[in-house]
């Protein structure tokens, strides 16, 4: 079957199962398959597939189909700048989490060898997307799953930054190591009674760990603010990122914890997504 062929199919499929992203998702899909970029599959609809090809193509479709996000299918996604390791023990990266590293560099563009801390780290997208920007920036990044740890690993040695950062397998209530200039952190936001609400392709494939934020949301928020505020360095900067709903709670909670309020930030779509604060 010819690639065009094979790519129309896919997309109609997706499309009757109410994927919006249905050529765009076909055709990252086969680059997968062939090995080669999304340019090539666009520019190469008469290439001639073989049995194998075509069977792996529509299985990855298929599971796509039920709903099993692109990034874990193919293994990666891209963040900030790179092309980032994930796999289904990892939040998949979002365009929304770019914010807290322009809030970063910008807060830093004038500092040098600063130590930064991220609580939470996943697949490691934030941090090491950081440090790569700046070369004399250390990191820690601590997560409660050793199987993310595992994946930020091979991200740090994919970007060539294993030197500069360390992982640590803890929760934010048992991390007592060090004093930070900068503390980065996307928890777990979402409210526990609104995680039915998520999309399918979220509440079914994504781990729990990192989406459920307790009640109200605001449970491991709350804590990351409460150790951030022991673990951070006077005039350091904590930013994290928030739910559309949080402003002014987590607003609340970050003054009774010794934090000025820089500013909040809204994400693509309006809503409120991250707060930058200062230990005063
Ligand atoms: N933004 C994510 C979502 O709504 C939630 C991420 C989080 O809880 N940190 O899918």
């Amino acid at each position: 079957m010819k690639l065009k062929s094979a790519i129309i199919k896919a997309q109609t499929l997706l499309k009757k199962k109410g994927i919006e992203s249905s050529i765009l998702d076909s055709e990252i899909l086969m680059s997968k398959i062939i090995n080669k970029d999304r340019k090539y599959v666009i520019l190469n609809p008469d290439k001639i597939l073989s049995k194998l090809e075509l069977d792996k193509f529509n299985n990855l479709i298929l599971e796509r189909a039920k709903g099993k996000p692109v990034a874990y299918l193919t293994g990666r996604k891209f963040f900030w700048k790179h092309e980032f390791n994930v796999s289904k023990d990892v939040l998949i990266p979002r365009p929304e989490t770019e914010l807290i590293l322009e809030q970063a560099l910008f807060h830093c563009k004038n500092k040098s060898k600063i130590k930064i801390l991220d609580i939470g780290t996943g697949s490691g997208c934030i941090l090491l997307s950081l440090l790569e920007e700046r070369k004399d920036f250390q990191g820690i990044g601590i997560d409660i799953s050793k199987k993310c740890l595992d994946i930020s690993k091979i991200n740090a040695l994919k970007l060539g930054i294993i030197n500069r950062v360390k992982f640590y397998k803890s929760d934010i209530d048992n991390f007592n190591l060090g004093k930070y200039d900068l503390i980065i952190s996307n928890p777990p936001y979402v409210n526990r009674l609104e995680l039915k609400y998520l999309d399918r392709d979220i509440i079914g494939y994504e781990p729990l760990s990192a989406l459920n934020g307790g009640l109200e949301g605001i449970s491991e928020i709350s804590k990351v603010i409460g150790k951030s505020s022991e673990l951070i360095k006077k005039k350091g900067k904590l930013i994290i990122e928030i739910a559309f709903n949080q402003r002014d709670k987590v607003k609340r909670i970050l003054k009774s914890k010794g934090f000025y309020i820089n500013k909040v930030l809204k994400d693509f779509a309006k809503n409120d997504r991250c707060i930058v604060s200062t230990k005063i």
